[in-house]
């Protein structure tokens, strides 16, 4: 079978992606090969398809367990011989696995790299005709990046070690220069075809939101009432964060479950399984959970809290989307968050380290918190904000963004500034938010009559303005340290340090923003919306079989078949064996174990619904065979879903 074949048959694809060809011609020929591509741009395929192809085993390393197991549980659903061999499993069932290994028995076997050192996988690859290594997140081998891994050193003394040199092939999402060179230095590749796709990951919506701290709470409750039944992440700065968060959704009846390192082994272990396989749609998180997640349905992952670098956010709100659906990365800021990184910066502990080091690395932090400051602050195109920053050129603005959609004009405040000073000196510094808020707004509440707040001069003082706005200055103003806002429980507003407001020529600048007009008809929809309603049903119908489906096979519902495969089903309403193996993500395999039982649901749902339209287009990643014949001209009654 040709590659395009093996793609289609295994994987259910018809071509490959940018990029993809190339890495797999190159390996076939016998070449080493280094891919440097996002993450969801199918790094896996690279390598999977020529090790089918290739007349000897590969071996993948792989940095956890979590994904080894994932990706080979959606090779064997593809019908592909793998296996993987780590410490989840017992002595006897690796000593199977090592004997099924020696006969023959798997296509690609993936391994941690501790594995490689011990004498029986030795023995068992010396012994082994080795077609392939594949190094898998291959940045751990690099001291430069955020994830180094010891034990990624051995690999090279591991294919030193064999007779024959394997090809090498090395795969990661990290970009940067020194991550490169490590990689192809340190794992010695020769000659490699190094393939770097664009780092643009399509299907993401971004926008930063500013929104001031206890606000954040009914936008997040908001976003996913209004995401019903999506799968998200939110990801916290703090553990305390979380807990409150979490409480907060539950109450409020969510399917909500929480991550963080504060919570033992166990539970930590079943809640992240939970969201997995789709028995909760939400995880609050802090940025300990992720790593390994392959979950490939996650249609958003929310900020509650600006990270500390664009490294950190670009990795964590790429867990968004990696079936290719479009999906939305929202980060929610507020002035309080550069103050909360700042702390926990000052905090950070360097242990064995020396101290000119040291300097060099807080420098470092430093200015990546700027420039993630400099994102959240940003005006222009956030997706151009972000690829400038990882080194690649900025194209036109991509409308697919926050500010992209938005109009920014700035508002001088500093007469309402010296206003709120005056309050927070009435009041003391005794008072939070909520009280100088009502204050300046003069609003009739009777706690404000309670504590005399009325008869303040700054009672009412700005009662034309909104609340949002008052909001937004004040949050202006302790970023620029003319109020501090105290942490803990009961945070108080105090005077800071005012003496520039004084000065002549001193100015309080609100930046605010205001939705385009044309912005609906321009949002990137997602693929569900060129479902109908009845497109939609169906998918929802399909889901829940999915469901079924997953339980039975004690399978994460994703691995049998993504949310884009029940799309594109829903788009071209397959109706025997053929049509379904049209359907993009439907192979062979899973056609054999599946097919019929969807094939069955559809007829089912086209005999209620007999004269129904289901979509307005078809997926572009799929060639269109004459067989779709389902693919209704214009319809503009698309469910309306982000
Ligand atoms: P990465 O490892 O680069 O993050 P994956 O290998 O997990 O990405 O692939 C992301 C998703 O894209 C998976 O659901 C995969 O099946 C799908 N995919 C990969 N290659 C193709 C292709 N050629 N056509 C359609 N879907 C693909
Ligand atoms: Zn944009």
């Amino acid at each position: 079978m040709s590659a395009a074949e093996i793609l289609k048959t295994y994987f259910g694809y018809d071509s490959f992606r940018n990029g993809q060809e190339e890495i797999v011609q190159s390996i076939l020929s016998g070449k080493d090969a280094l891919a440097i591509m996002p993450t969801g741009a199918g790094k896996s395929i690279c390598y999977q398809v020529p090790a089918l192809m290739l007349p000897g085993i590969t071996i993948v390393v792989s940095p956890l367990i979590s994904l080894m197991q994932d990706q080979v549980k959606a090779l064997n659903e593809a019908g592909v011989h793998a296996a993987f061999i780590n410490s989840s499993l017992t002595e006897t069932q690796i000593a199977k696995a090592m004997r099924f290994a020696a006969e023959g028995r798997y296509k690609i076997i993936y391994v941690a790299p501790e594995r490689l050192e011990t004498a029986g996988f030795m023995q068992f690859a010396q012994n082994g005709n080795i077609s392939m290594v594949t190094v898998d997140e291959a940045h751990c081998i690099s001291q430069w990046g955020q994830d180094f891994r010891p034990s990624y050193l051995k690999i090279v003394a591991f294919i030193d070690s064999l007779a024959d040199r394997p090809i090498v092939s090395a795969f990661t999402a990290t970009a940067t220069r020194e991550v490169k060179t490590d990689i192809e230095c340190i794992l010695k590749l020769q000659n490699p075809r190094v393939v770097v796709t664009g780092f643009d990951r399509e299907n993401l919506y971004y926008s930063v939101e500013h929104i001031a701290g206890k606000h954040k709470d009914d936008f997040v409750l908001d976003y996913i009432q209004k995401h019903a039944d999506e799968s998200g992440i939110v990801y916290c700065a703090t553990r305390k964060n979380v807990d409150n968060l979490y409480e907060k959704l539950l109450q409020s009846g969510v399917s909500v479950t929480r991550y963080h390192a504060g919570i033992d082994n166990e539970t930590r272990k079943k809640n992240q399984d939970d969201f997995i396989y789709d028995r909760v749609q939400i995880v609050i998180a802090t940025n300990a959970f992720g790593m390994g997640i392959d979950k490939s349905n996650v249609r958003y992952v929310l900020h509650y809290n600006m990270p500390q670098s664009m490294e950190n956010y670009y990795q964590e709100a790429g867990r968004a989307g990696r079936d290719g659906e479009n999906a939305q990365c929202i980060l929610l800021f507020s002035a309080q968050d550069v103050m909360i990184n700042k702390f926990l910066l000052e905090k950070k502990e360097f242990e064995g380290m020396a101290p000119d080091d040291i300097e060099l690395v807080k420098q470092r932090d430093v200015h990546r918190l700027q420039v993630m400051e400099g994102y959240c602050k940003a005006t222009t195109c956030l997706r151009n904000y972000i690829l400038e920053y990882f080194g690649e050129k900025a194209a036109a603005p991509c409308d697919n963004c926050g500010n992209c959609h938005r109009e920014y004009y700035e508002q001088d405040m500093t007469s309402d500034a010296k206003w709120v000073i005056n309050c927070i000196a009435e009041t003391r510094g005794r008072y939070g938010l909520n009280i100088v808020t009502g204050t300046l707004l003069g609003a009739n509440r009777a706690r404000l009559k309670e504590i005399g707040a009325n008869t303040y001069k700054s009672y009412g003082a700005l009662e034309q303005r909104s609340e949002t706005d008052i909001r937004l200055l004040i949050d202006q103003m302790v970023a620029e340290g003319y109020i501090v806002q105290t942490s803990g429980e009961y945070s108080v507003l105090q005077m800071g340090d005012i003496r520039r407001l004084k000065e002549e020529g001193a100015h309080v600048i609100v930046r605010k923003a205001q939705e385009r007009e044309e912005t609906g008809n321009r949002t990137k929809k997602k693929k569900t919306d060129s479902l109908t309603g009845a497109g939609f049903d169906l998918f929802e119908r399909l889901r829940q079989l999915r469901q079924v489906i997953a339980k039975e096979e004690a399978m994460p519902p994703y691995i049998i078949f993504s949310d884009k495969t029940l799309i594109d089903m829903c788009a071209r309403v397959p109706e025997n064996q053929e049509e379904m193996l049209a359907v993009s993500g439907v192979g062979e395999n899973k056609y054999q174990k599946y097919g019929e039982r969807f094939l069955q649901a559809i007829a089912a749902f086209l005999s209620e619904n007999p004269n129904a339209v289901f979509s307005t287009q078809i997926d572009e990643e799929v060639v269109p065979t004459p067989t779709a014949k389902k693919g209704h001209s214009s319809i503009s009654s698309a469910v309306p879903r982000m």
